[in-house]
């Protein structure tokens, strides 16, 4: 099972098929028509607590089941989308399908929370806390199953207004994520502004945690910061064993990466989670 090309999902899109400026034109076409089919699909990555092992959660992370290229990952498209006026679109689809898969999930006895990721534009879009209410309200799954996630770019973008607009969400219960934590503009002060449950530690610090020290350091004293904050802190990007240890020796309190599973669809995750956790890692590996 080749976890790194299915984590990310993508077969390229095909830039040089129309020349550039056209490409992104088609693209954009293209993107309205998916939109207009469903061809958005989630997949979702389990979040495991570091101490038991046990998965607490999923992130939702959107792929384009393209009809003739196959699966296209978000890296592809997203940027376009939010260039051109989509991502208000895309992010409602996303929600509802998120939110509808939380609610069978319940059904199904799974208690699972669910992390959403959310663009810049979303969060200038004052009616967006309102249709999430509706949304949890219309499946009678519970504000604090859902997380959004936000980066730190994100919040930059028009402070004012995206603050509002994450106090609002907050206000429902949702949870409130900082995507990427530490690679951005983040600052302080935002940790203390800003209505925030959780921080989700960057893949690049994951990544170098065990060969060094200053990262060890960084990540060390973030994990105090947020503790202390009560925040909770999701390590991205755990890809083996001795960085999930090293992670639980400094208390990290939840891990998502290829080391537990790459982004699964729906059933699939479902089956993942049946397997138990002894049998689950070298079955996807
Ligand atoms: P992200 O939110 O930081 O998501 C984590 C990305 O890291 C995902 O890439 C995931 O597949 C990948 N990943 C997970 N575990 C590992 C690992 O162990 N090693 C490595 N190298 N990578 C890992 P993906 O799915 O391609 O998504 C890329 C980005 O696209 C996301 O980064 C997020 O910013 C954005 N995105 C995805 N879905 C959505 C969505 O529905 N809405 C919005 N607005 N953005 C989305
Ligand atoms: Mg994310
Ligand atoms: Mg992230
Ligand atoms: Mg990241």
């Amino acid at each position: 099972y080749d976890a790194k090309r299915s984590g990310t999902g993508s077969a390229q899109y095909d830039h040089a098929r129309h020349g550039d400026g056209g490409s992104q034109l088609a693209l954009v076409e293209e993107l309205h028509l998916a939109l207009a089919a469903g061809q958005l699909v989630l997949h979702h990555q389990p979040q495991v607590r570091v101490s038991t092992r046990e998965v607490v959660g999923v992130e939702a992370l959107v792929r384009w089941q393209h009809p003739q290229r196959g699966l296209i990952g978000p890296a592809e498209f997203l940027a376009t989308a939010e260039a051109h006026g989509l991502m208000g679109a895309l992010t409602d689809q996303v929600l509802a399908a998120a939110v509808e898969q939380l609610a069978l999930w319940r059904s199904q006895g799974l208690a699972l929370r669910m992390s959403v990721n959310l663009s810049a534009s979303n969060l200038l879009d004052a009616g967006l806390p309102a249709r999430v209410a509706a949304l949890l309200e219309a499946h009678a799954v519970p504000a604090e199953d859902l997380t959004l996630e936000v980066t730190e770019t994100v919040l930059l973008s028009d402070t004012a207004r995206s603050r509002a607009v994450v106090a609002d969400l907050r206000a429902l219960g949702v949870g409130i994520s900082i995507d990427d934590f530490g690679t951005g503009y983040c600052s302080l002060a935002y940790l203390r502004e800003l209505p925030v449950t959780e921080l989700k530690l960057d893949r690049s610090f994951t990544a170098d945690l065990v060969s060094d020290p200053r990262t060890e350091a960084i990540v060390g004293s973030t994990l105090d910061l947020a503790h202390r904050l009560g925040l909770r802190v999701v390590a991205e990007g755990v890809e083996d064993e001795r960085t999930l240890a090293r992670l639980c020796a400094l208390g990290c309190d939840d891990s998502q990466g290829y080391l537990h599973s790459v982004p699964l669809p729906a059933a699939e995750l479902t089956a993942w989670l049946s397997r138990g956790p002894s049998s689950r890692s070298p079955a996807l590996r």
